[in-house]
């Protein structure tokens, strides 16, 4: 079995966009608000912080108190709308649970939407258009099929999990007619029947579950390329291990290809925020450069 490496992968695009962004008069600036302090969100921002500075984009996070209000962070969301120093925001996900994420997804700036779950950019990537903003993940597994020159036109893809992060927009992305997508999707979740044998018929699996393990040889027919999304943290000993839905040694004599986590779809998921907000800039400043 051959591994998807999407650490590789990241440094490509780092490389690539440092160079970029080192001939822009101005850095890019990402602003990241959190709400609360979920260990697992504040490291997912923490990753993204230094990817930010890895390849010369400022970024500043604010961190709200875990009882902030609804209408706090949508002021805070739609002042960070009008600020003209601030090229994309991201609101990380999820949110504690007196908060409704929609109407402050609603308030972010399309423009500056870099995670793409504005409903103007959900619909432009439904409608195949190319003037929207691609969610990070669905955007990341696309490329790491690219860079391995793995075509998923004309091939059946079986997506498990239909968030509106990861499976729905993944699905849309990958059923276009266009080049890197062409592919026969099936969008399979909780409520699925017979999982496995649905499985079996892919050419691509893409794991998003976050049921650890869940996926092994029996859901693999031979040759399949299995992208693994699902992130789970179990205590192993004392120490916090990251699982994912995949169960990569129980697959590895019949997959051709499988991602890993870590080091597989997440560093893909940075590596598109880096673009999405590269991309956000080069729009807003268009014409004034
Ligand atoms: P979610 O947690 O909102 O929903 C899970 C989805 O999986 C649901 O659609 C559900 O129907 C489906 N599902 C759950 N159990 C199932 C089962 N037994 N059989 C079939 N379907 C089942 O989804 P999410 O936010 O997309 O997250 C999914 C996983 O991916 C999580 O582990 C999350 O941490 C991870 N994730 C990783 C990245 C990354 O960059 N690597 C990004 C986003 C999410």
């Amino acid at each position: 079995m051959n591994i998807l490496d999407g650490k590789k992968v990241q440094n490509a695009i780092i490389e690539e966009l440092k160079e970029k962004i080192s001939s822009l008069s101005t850095p890019p600036k990402l602003a990241a608000v959190i709400v609360g302090d979920n260990p697992a969100s504040i490291r997912y921002v923490n990753h993204k912080q230094k990817a930010c500075s890895r390849v010369g984009i400022q970024s500043e996070v604010i961190q709200l108190e875990p009882n902030a209000s609804q209408e706090e962070i949508l002021s805070l969301i739609q002042r960070l709308g009008q600020d003209p120093g601030v090229d994309g925001i991201l609101l990380q996900l999820p949110l504690p649970d007196h908060l409704d994420p929609h109407p402050l997804i609603d308030a972010i700036d399309p423009q500056k939407d870099v995670d793409g779950l504005h409903p103007d950019n959900m619909g432009k990537l439904l409608l195949g258009r190319e003037d929207g903003f691609i969610p990070c993940t669905p955007k990341g597994i696309q490329k790491l099929l690219q860079f391995y020159k793995i075509d998923p036109t004309g091939k059946r893809v079986v997506i498990v999990g239909r968030s509106n992060i990861v499976g729905k927009p993944l699905a849309a992305l990958l059923c276009q007619k266009k080049p890197l997508a062409g592919a026969t999707v099936t969008l399979a979740h909780s409520q699925t029947e017979n999982l496995k044998e649905v499985c079996q018929e892919a050419d691509i699996i893409i794991a998003a579950m976050g049921q650890a393990h869940l996926i092994d040889e029996s859901f693999v027919s031979p040759g399949a390329v299995v992208i693994d999304v699902g992130i789970s943290e179990k205590n192993v000993d004392g120490k916090v291990c990251l699982f994912g839905d995949v169960n990569q040694t129980k697959i590895k004599k019949i997959a051709a290809w499988s991602s890993p986590v870590p080091g597989g779809v997440g560093p893909m998921t940075i590596a598109s925020l880096l673009e999405n907000t590269y991309l956000a800039y080069t729009k807003r400043h268009k014409g004034s450069a």
